[in-house]
């Protein structure tokens, strides 16, 4: 695996896979890389792409107020892991390089799709996450782009951006990697107190009672978040941000009784640590 810092180096090394016949996979990651990464990366790699991680801690996503400076980095095990997994190329760049010139330029995805959920708690997010996968679609021009369906609202904000833009590739959605215990893997587990993490996965515990209800012919948006909520509540240290479901793809009100595709989200804090969680309620 080859390991680029800049941008001329990693368009050099596109270019020369992509002379040889190569298609380009593109693994965007913000690091402290887990076997939630792992699956998207050895996704990528099994398809037979040429497969570029990329290793960046991106401040524009990041309120000031938010855990920018503490977000666990750890350069040398997400070496070990991204190669083990299959990459070609692991792409580090510095946050100069991602952010030339004095003033940013925004990508910014409108509607409720990125006013909901996160955009609701925050609002800066999900500009800084479509800036900066456009840049690196930009930059690395990848035939296949993977994306974790843990971050489910990221998946149909960029989906939005992808079809609006014209970008020219195909976003593949990899689904939720979970500890044996059903908690959802995430580099912010580490900040977990040992009483936390024990707490923790009463989060997935409540999605599986949303979907038993949903299996049982339950249709009511309000009656599954307010069933979620109760079970949430049993734990004392979870403090609940947001538990919403909104219909796919856009993210708007259900419709009652539900139909369709539909986004069951949640976010609770566990002391500073916020977690997420979310899943698919629908009619197979
Ligand atoms: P992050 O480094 O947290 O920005 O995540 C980079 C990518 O990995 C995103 O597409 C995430 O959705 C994905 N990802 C993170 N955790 C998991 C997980 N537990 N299962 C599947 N994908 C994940």
């Amino acid at each position: 695996m080859i390991i680029c810092t800049t941008i001329d180096q990693l368009r050099n090394q596109v270019r020369e896979a992509r002379t040889q016949g190569a298609k380009i996979g593109l693994v965007p990651t913000m690091g402290a890389l887990h076997e939630g990464h792992g699956a998207l990366i050895r996704t990528s790699a099994e398809h037979g792409d040429f497969t570029v991680v990329s290793v960046f801690v991106n401040p524009t996503q990041f309120a000031p107020t938010e855990d920018l400076d503490q977000y666990p980095r750890n350069l040398e095990s997400d070496i070990c892991l991204a190669q083990n997994c299959g990459a070609k190329v692991l792409f580090h760049p510095t946050a100069a390089q991602m952010y030339p010139g004095a003033a940013p330029t925004w990508v910014e995805a409108m509607g409720s799709v990125t006013q909901v959920l996160c955009g609701q708690s925050r609002p800066i997010h999900f500009r800084g996450v479509t800036t900066v996968v456009a840049k690196l679609f930009n930059i690395v021009k990848p035939d296949y782009a993977y994306f974790g369906q843990k971050d489910a609202q990221q998946v149909q904000v960029l989906k939005k951006m992808v079809q609006d833009l014209f970008f020219d590739l195909e976003l593949v959605v990899v689904p939720i990697v979970r500890e044996p215990d059903g908690l959802a893997k995430s580099s912010r587990n580490v900040y977990l107190s040992p009483e936390q993490r024990a707490a923790a996965p009463i989060l997935h515990d409540s999605l599986v009672l949303a979907q038993q209800q949903w299996a049982e012919g339950l249709r009511n948006a309000a009656e599954l978040e307010q069933a979620v909520t109760a079970k949430i509540q049993t734990s004392p240290l979870a403090k609940i941000d947001y538990v919403k479901i909104y219909a796919l793809p856009e993210l708007t009100e259900c419709t009652q009784p539900m139909q369709g595709a539909n986004l069951l989200a949640l976010a609770v804090y566990f002391g500073n640590t916020r977690l997420i969680d979310n899943i698919v309620l629908e009619d197979k």
